[in-house]
């Protein structure tokens, strides 16, 4: 059974390309759109022979039309703090102008629209844990902005189009995500950490490494977003795993697990830091029966082949 035809915009992230592997899995056509500002060809070489898949190149920030489409998954955007802070005007555009773009696209086909919306629309969180109801508190000028606010931004017109245009739209809320295609230059604390460990390299800790995280293995994360896929709540839901780490558990976990003998370094605490961040999941659990399975330090097991492989290969192209 083919459910029909979905565009993935930033197909080639790391979580564009799993969620396209488990939407062919489900026996949908997929088109991938991507501009390789930060997503990579090699998220998606797998696909190459695969006939029911397509990958275009294409800045969404112009408008775009892939033909016929009955599901819009609107990806696209750098994600990792580094990412984000170095491309600043693109995350911008792509949250505004991409946003716009990928709801014009359902609009016009009468297609199902899903965004990937995040937990720093909470900011540095008051409330704790986080539910979708929290407002959040986010400093709208401060380094972190272009992405905070791009995305509270991008649930804004999200909803308007729902709104004022009805198309039939589902937001997810995404808290920290890991497991294999991770860059492992995107600065993100699980790939600093499992590249450092795994290289010898002292662990660097920002801050005391006493704020807090909650990590979600990647494969729990894309069941969540099928289910809320297959749902019909147009509200923000909340995916993400609420086993909360400080960053300094989450070190020792990583020296654990890759049996690396690298000693810790504390680093200034980057503006903003949001202090703790855990989900409230009871929509989730209620609306999608949807409960995360994979704890952190099997997640990192699970992580670890992709990890070596990555850094293997990144010295053999020096
Ligand atoms: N962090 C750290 N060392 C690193 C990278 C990150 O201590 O090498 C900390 C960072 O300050 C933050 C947390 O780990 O408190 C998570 O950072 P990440 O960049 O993964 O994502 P964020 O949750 O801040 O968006």
């Amino acid at each position: 059974m083919n459910p029909g035809r979905a565009v993935v915009t930033g197909g080639a992230g790391f979580l564009g390309s799993h969620l396209c592997d488990a939407l062919l899995a489900e026996g949908w056509s997929v088109v991938a759109v991507d501009n390789f500002l930060t997503g990579r060809r090699a998220n998606l070489a797998h696909l190459r022979h695969e006939s029911r898949f397509e990958l275009i190149e294409k800045d969404i920030c112009e408008p775009f039309d892939v033909g016929r489409v009955d599901y819009v998954f609107h990806f696209a955007s750098p994600a990792s703090p580094v990412d984000y802070m170095v491309h600043g005007i693109p995350t911008l555009k792509v949250g505004s102008l991409g946003t716009f773009h990928a709801l014009e696209v359902a609009q016009k086909y009468g297609a199902k629209y899903f965004v990937s919306s995040t937990s720093e629309c909470y900011g540095d969180p008051l409330e704790h844990p986080q539910k979708e109801t929290y407002w959040g508190h986010v400093n709208p000028i401060g380094p972190r902005s272009v992405y905070d606010e791009a995305k509270r931004f991008t649930e804004a017109v999200t909803m308007a189009y729902h709104r004022y245009h009805k198309v039939d739209t589902r937001i997810v809320r995404i808290f920290n995500t890991y497991g294999p295609r991770l860059q492992v230059n995107d600065g993100r604390v699980v790939s600093n950490f499992m590249k450092q460990a795994l290289r010898g390299e002292p662990l660097t800790v920002y801050g005391d490494g006493r704020q807090t995280r909650s990590f979600c293995y990647v494969s729990d994360e894309i069941d969540g977003f099928l289910r809320l896929s297959r749902s019909d709540e147009h509200l923000p839901v909340n995916i993400g795993n609420p086993n909360e780490f400080t960053i300094l558990e989450c070190a020792q976990l990583v020296l654990k697990v890759t049996g690396s003998k690298s000693q810790i370094r504390y680093e200034p605490l980057p503006q903003d830091d949001p202090k703790q961040r855990r989900p409230d999941i009871a929509k989730a659990r209620q609306l999608l029966q949807w409960e995360p399975k994979i704890d952190l330090e099997t997640g990192l097991r699970q992580s670890l082949d992709y990890f070596k492989r990555a850094l293997a290969e990144e010295a053999a192209m020096k």
